[in-house]
């Protein structure tokens, strides 16, 4: 028995054939082209599933950038990441076409799906999963349970507001967690407080942290406060068991991790996440087999 999990990203559509035990069968990696519109991306994910499925192909599950409505299928708002994609109905569309089951969530969660069922969240039953890459997700699962909230946002904890009248976020708020917290964030914040523009990852800027640069190491120190201050707000309302924190920045985690860990203290339970940037798929994989059997 197998299904196919996809993960659709503003730059890449990663598919697979996962067995019901989770092992990759088969791997393809597409361009997503998403510059090009709604049609192109469509095609390229057909393009995915054309090369992945068989007759003994049970299901289809993807996770996709955006506010995804689980129970329709329908990508309910995507940003300019995913232009056009708003307003497709993706589950109806891939249904018609391959005559199997889908289902459709947001890549985040998942991504917490993926983490729970072979990465760190394996034997918790309550978690926060935090992605840290160009903006900051969230998802939440308690009791085994994805809360999805009921306009499908629930976990948007990018956009959770740290500081008041602080920097404005492309959301419309301002001071938004995303602001501070993000791959962006860090880089951004770099060139500001040098005034030019001489980094543009927070790669560098880690890399300039560790030859003790004075603004790499004021930026990150903010940047990990930034992080602990969510989380102990997130840790008074939803008391998770564990916080799992992935995406890109948790590849430079052997510089700050210690650090957010004493901050942190012991009754906050925190762990990277280990599945990488294959979270999305697994879990999307996972959701349609919970969702066919
Ligand atoms: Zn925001």
């Amino acid at each position: 028995m197998k299904v196919i999990g996809i993960d659709i990203g503003g730059t890449k559509i990663l598919g697979g054939i996962i067995s019901t035990n989770g092992n990759l069968i088969k791997f393809k990696e597409t361009p997503t082209q998403a510059k090009l519109g709604r049609e192109v991306i469509l095609k390229n994910l057909f393009n995915t599933i054309d090369e992945l499925i068989d007759e003994d192909t049970k299901g289809i599950g993807i996770g996709s950038a955006g506010r995804i409505n689980f129970d329709t299928g329908v990508v309910e708002y995507a940003t300019d990441n995913l232009p056009g994609w708003t307003g497709c109905k993706l589950k109806e569309i891939l249904e018609k076409k391959y005559k199997i089951p889908v289902v459709v969530d947001n890549d985040v969660n998942a991504a917490a799906i993926g983490e729970m069922w072979l990465g760190s969240g394996k034997g918790y039953k309550s978690m926060l999963v935090m992605t840290i890459g160009t903006g900051v997700g969230g998802a939440i699962i308690y009791n085994g349970e994805l809360i999805r909230g009921s306009s499908w946002s629930a976990g948007e904890i990018g956009h959770m507001i740290l500081y008041p009248e602080g920097r404005q976020c492309n959301c419309g708020q301002r001071g938004c967690l995303e602001q501070y917290a993000s791959g962006t964030a860090i880089y951004k914040e770099y060139n500001e407080l040098l005034g030019e523009e001489k980094v543009s990852s927070a790669k560098e800027v880690f890399e300039l942290y560790k030859e003790n640069d004075d603004i790499a190491m004021k930026v990150i120190n903010s940047f990990i406060k930034s992080l602990t201050l969510s989380i102990l707000s997130l840790k008074n309302i939803i008391d998770p068991e564990v916080f799992i924190i992935g995406g890109g920045v948790i590849g430079s985690k052997d510089l700050w991790w210690d650090k957010l860990k004493i901050i942190l203290g012991m009754d906050v339970n925190v762990v990277p996440a280990n599945l990488g940037v294959r979270a999305t798929m697994f879990g999307a994989a996972k959701l349609i087999l919970d969702a066919i059997y």
